[in-house]
């Protein structure tokens, strides 16, 4: 799914300290693939992955404590931006009542919407009222009937004397009908067809100019993949619409509709459907949908997960130990255990605020050198680790032969550390940085 596609783009980023070009190149590009797969049109995808690429490479991302979760950011922020931004929310005429005609394909998802909007208004103290404007189907109306039933909503159907056979009649006669029986919102079904097609947009088109809705809704099955974009602009020179509604967004849908239909109309989500039941229904949240596109809580459990190993109580001994000058060997030891676990050493030097100095320094550095680091400290004894200044050596040389290692790599490593005990103090002395959701380092 675009999910995991996505989550799989991001796992790859999630070690890296800084990011090159090379590497939002290489993010972008997955992006772009997945997108594609995920049904989503071209032209969407391209402006998008642009917009991601310019930010990623910009300045935000560089400054960033951990570029690989701020990329995820961006890309979230963009999926919003593509789904509309804000949310929408249905409106209300001045003047009840509210008349909001839905259009879309056969199979779309109509009636059963008219069922679940009646259903929603009327637990907010709506008084909804129902309308069969689908005269096409013979099975419609009596649909509709049961829908109606089912939300405890009135349904106006054609009788002998409102219109039968005739839709913009029905329609007509039926907002005539709400305001005589003080209904505040009226909920138009009309007729779709399997494909588009010109008389069904006519007839469309002629119920909304006789009714003069306040909300025209048109509803898009989300697992209809790329041909959701020419469906719907087809509706919008057809009808026009005022909102989108996303049905069957329960199923398998990748996705793709719902980044494409909002993009390419212009015109906001507003509802979205997520079953056959009449419950299955909510308002729709751009941030929402883009967090379950993004599978966002996954993506940053993953990222804080590195962040996570290194564990915050170690982070606070360290930083007290570094301010009161009694760092020694054998924290550096479990301070490089920790790294190890977390699995980068620039991981976690790019969670050090002010650290720069020492993360370019140790940008080229060898993981296998926390490995002979390892070595060398544990052949020492518990009194040189918690005292480098009892190296001297001989005890050197018996190191070097315990640890299988030369006196020069104990002598190297001695310096580092001394070396990185001092920057590290220097770092801990502008007060004890915090670190979100990190604690205190
Ligand atoms: P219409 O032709 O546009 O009026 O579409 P219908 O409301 O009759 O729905 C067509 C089919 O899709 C029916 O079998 C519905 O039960 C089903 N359906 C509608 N909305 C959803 C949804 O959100 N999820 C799922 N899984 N099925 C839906
Ligand atoms: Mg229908």
């Amino acid at each position: 799914t675009l999910s995991d596609r996505l989550a799989d783009t991001f796992k790859n980023l999630r070690s890296k300290g800084k990011l090159s070009a090379a590497d939002v190149d290489g993010t972008v590009r997955e992006i772009r693939r997945a997108l594609l797969d995920a049904d989503v049109a071209l032209d969407v995808v391209k402006a998008f992955t642009t917009r991601v690429r310019e930010r990623a490479l910009g300045d935000e991302v560089n400054r960033a404590l951990n570029p690989a979760q701020q990329v995820v950011q961006i890309v979230n922020d963009e999926l919003i931006q593509i789904l509309g931004g804000q949310q929408r929310r249905l409106e209300f005429a001045k003047n009840p009542p509210t008349v909001i005609m839905l259009a879309g394909l056969q199979g779309a998802g109509k009636t059963t919407l008219a069922g679940k909007l009646a259903k929603w208004l009327a637990e907010q103290q709506h008084t909804p009222m129902l309308v069969a404007a689908d005269l096409q189907r013979p099975n419609a109306v009596t649909q509709l009937q049961i829908v109606g039933e089912q939300a405890g909503v009135p349904v106006f159907a054609p009788e002998p004397g409102n219109g039968v056979g005739d839709p913009v009649k029905v329609a007509k006669n039926a907002i005539k009908h709400a305001i005589d029986k003080q209904h505040d919102v009226v909920i138009v079904d009309t007729a779709g067809r399997l494909g588009v097609d010109a008389e069904m947009m006519k007839q469309a088109r002629d119920i909304r100019k006789a009714i003069d809705p306040d909300e025209v809704l048109f509803v898009i099955d989300a697992m209809i993949g790329q041909d959701a974009v020419a469906t719907a602009k087809a509706f919008q020179e057809g009808v026009d619409f005022t909102g989108v509604v996303l049905s069957k967004l329960d199923g398998d849908a990748r996705g793709g509709a719902a980044l494409s239909v909002a993009s390419v109309t212009g015109r906001p989500i507003i509802f979205a459907s997520t079953g056959e039941g009449l419950s299955d229904f909510e308002p729709f949240h751009p941030d929402r949908m883009a967090s379950r596109i993004l599978d966002l809580g996954d993506i940053l459990t993953l990222i804080e997960q590195a962040q996570k190993q290194f564990d915050e109580e170690e982070a606070r001994k360290v930083a007290e130990k570094l301010a009161s000058d009694t760092f020694t060997l054998e924290d550096f030891l479990a301070q490089m255990q920790q790294v190890k676990k977390m699995g980068s050493l620039k991981g976690m030097l790019s969670m050090l605020p002010g650290a720069k100095g020492m993360r370019e320094q140790l940008e080229n550095f060898d993981e296998r050198e926390i490995t002979r680091t390892e070595a060398i400290i544990q052949s020492m004894t518990i009194a040189e680790r918690r005292n480098p200044k009892l190296l001297n050596g001989s005890r050197r040389l018996r190191i070097a032969k315990g640890s299988g290692m030369t006196v020069t790599d104990v002598n190297q490593l001695v310096a580092r550390f001394e070396q990185a005990a001092k920057m590290m103090k220097t770092v801990a002395r502008g007060g004890v940085p915090q670190v979100p959701g990190m604690g205190p380092i």
